[in-house]
């Protein structure tokens, strides 16, 4: 069967999705699944249509093997198993974090085009190179075989200059510490649901979409293109997340080199890894639905700081976009939390913002969630990024 093979690649996990070609709308993936702890102990599960589980197995490596080494016998682990379901891949679209200035939409990879998505690596050390290594490994090992690479940054790239701008020194602006902004697949296939879940004129108008995951963040659109968005230079800026602070006062971080003696390792674990729901939590969880189940004081806290910087940053982004016609949420939280959706709207309640009750009870479909008299629309719309760059892959090479 001629298949289109979704790869999203991390330092320590690969998942992937296979997607049967011609691609229809919102067609789901024929197999799913994910590579995780390359580097430890790696465990390769794959899914089937139904989500019924085909494979569940590790991947033995020799003591000492280097990480890169992992991270190859990890994507020759994936492309055997692939081979031996009869999967004739056509093509591969690889989400790739940045695109920098150069690329505002989904590109087919060359060699020139690799060669400039690899200057882009000191803007993301943490995702470029982990992106980029199964691209190059793709293009050895079957030179004919397309690959399109999507990018985390592009939908942003049509914001204006003062939101992509820091107030800082120009010749750090110049190299390229800007506000770059992330989840662009998630954004992009968004705006493509929009008028058929809230209507055109709204629409077209000032929409504000809360993309509440693990990671978590917020961006605004006027005519379906951004013009603002919550995460910056990296995907650490702007809300609380399941690990990540957002957005914190910089001299924090003065503070606990200066008293507590922190290096960058420590500093980037705080900014990464202990914070958001998990810090708050006191370290109960980064899981929305353990801290939504907990009875424990800090839990609450946590979930209520979430709630609030949750507001704070919508109601700056209404300003940037020149108001608010539709509030969307999409992510594992905004998608599945009907508390969490109550909670953020509430601050909103002042403007006419209201919530149809038993429509926020509503899962798994992308529709509308506000009271008839709302003066403000508000919607959930799973999101779908695989099938975005599953899309915009079939699109670029017209398959
Ligand atoms: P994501 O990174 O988009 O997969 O989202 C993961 C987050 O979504 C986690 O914090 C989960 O706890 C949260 N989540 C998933 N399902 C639910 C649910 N039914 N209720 C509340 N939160 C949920």
């Amino acid at each position: 069967m001629k298949s289109l093979l979704i790869i999203n690649a991390g330092s320590s996990s690969l998942k992937f999705a296979v997607f049967a070609l011609p691609l229809t709308q919102d067609a789901p993936s024929i197999y799913r699944g994910q590579i995780d702890g390359i580097g430890a102990n790696t465990q390769f599960v794959a899914k089937d249509i139904d989500g019924k589980t085909l494979l569940d197995t590790f991947i033995k490596s020799p003591e000492g093997t280097p990480l890169e080494a992992q991270q190859q016998l990890a994507l020759d682990a994936l492309l055997n198993w692939i081979e031996s379901q009869n999967v004739q891949l056509a093509a591969v679209g690889h989400r790739v974090l940045h695109g920098g200035k150069e690329f505002c939409a989904p590109v087919q990879i060359t060699p020139e085009v690799l060669a400039k998505l690899e200057t882009f690596i000191p803007l993301g050390p943490l995702h470029q190179p982990h992106n980029l290594r199964p691209i190059r490994a793709l293009a050895k090992k079957y030179p004919s075989l397309p690959q399109v690479a999507c990018f985390d940054t592009a939908f942003h790239r049509t914001q204006p200059w003062e939101a992509q701008t820091y107030p800082i020194p120009r010749n750090f602006t110049d190299e390229g510490v800007i506000r770059w902004g992330f989840h662009g697949s998630s954004y992009d296939y968004i705006a493509r649901q929009l008028e058929g879940v809230i209507g055109k004129e709204k629409a077209h108008g000032a929409v504000v979409i809360a993309h509440m995951g693990n990671g978590a963040s917020i961006a605004a659109t006027r005519g379906l293109k951004c013009v603002a968005t919550t995460m910056g230079f990296t995907a650490a800026e702007g809300m609380m997340m399941g690990t990540r602070c957002g957005t914190i006062d910089p001299s924090i971080i003065l503070y606990l080199v200066e008293k507590h003696g922190y290096n960058a390792a420590q500093i980037s674990s705080f900014i990464y890894k202990e914070s958001g729901l998990l810090g708050v939590s006191g370290g109960l969880s980064q899981d929305m639905r353990t801290l939504e189940a907990s009875d424990a004081p800090e839990a609450k806290e946590a979930l209520k700081l979430f709630y609030y910087r949750a507001a704070r940053e919508i109601a700056s982004l209404t300003a940037a976009a020149g108001g608010l016609d539709a509030l969307v949420f999409t992510g594992g939280i905004g998608e599945n939390s009907s508390a969490a959706r109550k909670a953020v709207t509430d601050y909103f309640s002042w403007m006419g913002l209201k919530l149809d009750p038993e429509l926020n009870k509503v899962r798994g479909k992308a529709h509308c969630i506000h009271a008839a008299d709302s003066k403000i629309a508000v919607a959930v719309i799973p999101t779908n990024e695989e099938w975005m760059i599953a899309y915009h892959t079939t699109s670029l090479l017209s398959l």
